[in-house]
């Protein structure tokens, strides 16, 4: 759908996707953003989740040698368990051998090791359970954070859900508008009774979530309150928000010179949101522009930790944060206007 024929259909942005409640400005963002002062001196926050779609050692080793060279530690998402059916999306999982070994050494080498839901299909409670303790045995640890991975139906707030009033309305109508049936998938890691359900395991096994991905380097200044709890979504411990660049144009393009710029002199905090296995690394070589621009990165004044570092420290600092009505309506409203018309529906 293009914005003109959205807007003739159901009105602008302001009209529809800010109802119910006010939004924060830029100004008010910036001044929530301006109170983080960064550890040993650091301009600025910097990291990467990288979710495991078509992930494998051939595709991806090459781009975390690369990272842990120039000096950055990261978060790399990972299924504990291969599962009996067909995925949507696959990749490796922890049962391949190989791809185990490569994971337990980036642990080893202080990168984190991550959830993308405990397959790469949908799993059913007990199935979640199974992963959720493979992966404590494998890591040693529960998982500090994760993101839900498309086509697994027991995502957790996903959705329809990810939105409230007026907003869910809005999303409802587009899908029907796009698809014309109606599916707006209707996700269940959340509903308590569902053979799906896990929301209380998730609530006391894992303490970050990732929702909105949006369009801005500096995560933080779009996000300001992250990571914060939603009371009307009380399973997730707290919520963290994510910068878009899902293959290695976008990524590219996120990280163009301009941004870095941006997002060291706004003193900002950076956590993009990609799939290091869509391009980062072709016909044994990885791509030149991800190489220089990161390269760039890593010699700036910035702190490279993985993404629950980054985030116990913005917790530490800040205490903790109950998203506000009007917080999350600015935050629903920003995200599903950049999800309708600049990503082709991505999350
Ligand atoms: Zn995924």
């Amino acid at each position: 759908m293009n914005e003109g024929v959205f807007r003739a259909q159901f009105g602008s942005h302001k009209s529809i996707l800010r109802g119910g409640g006010g939004a924060l400005n830029d100004r008010e963002s910036q001044s929530m953003v301006s109170k983080i002062v960064w550890p040993h001196g650091k301009d600025f926050a910097f990291t990467i989740f990288d979710d495991s779609d078509f992930n494998t050692v051939e595709n991806s080793s090459a781009v975390y040698s690369f990272l842990s060279d120039i000096g950055l530690r990261t978060t790399k998402s990972v299924w504990p368990i291969r599962g009996n059916g067909t995925p949507k999306i696959g990749g490796t999982t922890c049962e391949d051998k190989q791809y185990l070994t490569w994971i337990l050494g980036l642990k080893e080498n202080g990168f984190e090791v991550a959830l993308h839901n405990v397959t790469y299909h949908t799993s059913t409670r007990e199935q979640t359970v199974e992963g959720l303790d493979r992966f404590r045995q494998l890591f040693g640890h529960d998982p500090y954070s994760m993101a839900n991975h498309s086509g697994c139906s027991e995502a957790i707030y996903w959705g329809r859900a990810r939105l409230s009033g007026s907003r869910r309305v809005v999303y409802d109508l587009a899908h029907l508008f796009s698809n014309g049936n109606g599916d707006v998938n209707d996700f269940q890691g959340h509903i308590e009774g569902s053979s799906l359900y896990w929301g209380d395991f998730c609530q006391d096994r894992i303490k970050y979530v990732r929702n909105f991905v949006l369009g801005d380097i500096n995560t933080l200044r779009v996000c300001p309150f992250m990571p914060y709890h939603d009371p009307d979504r009380p399973r997730v411990k707290y919520w963290f928000a994510g910068s878009e660049g899902p293959n290695v144009r976008s990524f590219n393009a996120m990280l163009r010179e301009a941004n870095q710029d941006r997002l060291m002199a706004e003193g900002g905090a950076c956590i993009m949101s990609t799939h290091f296995a869509s391009g980062f690394f072709e016909h044994g070589r990885i791509n030149e522009r991800f190489r220089f621009l990161l390269e760039r990165m890593s010699r700036m004044n910035g702190w490279f930790v993985p993404v629950h570092t980054l985030l116990d420290f913005i917790l530490q600092t800040r205490g903790e944060h109950s998203i506000t009505q009007v917080e999350r309506s600015h935050l629903e409203s920003r995200w599903l206007w950049h999800k309708l018309f600049h990503t082709g529906g991505r999350s």
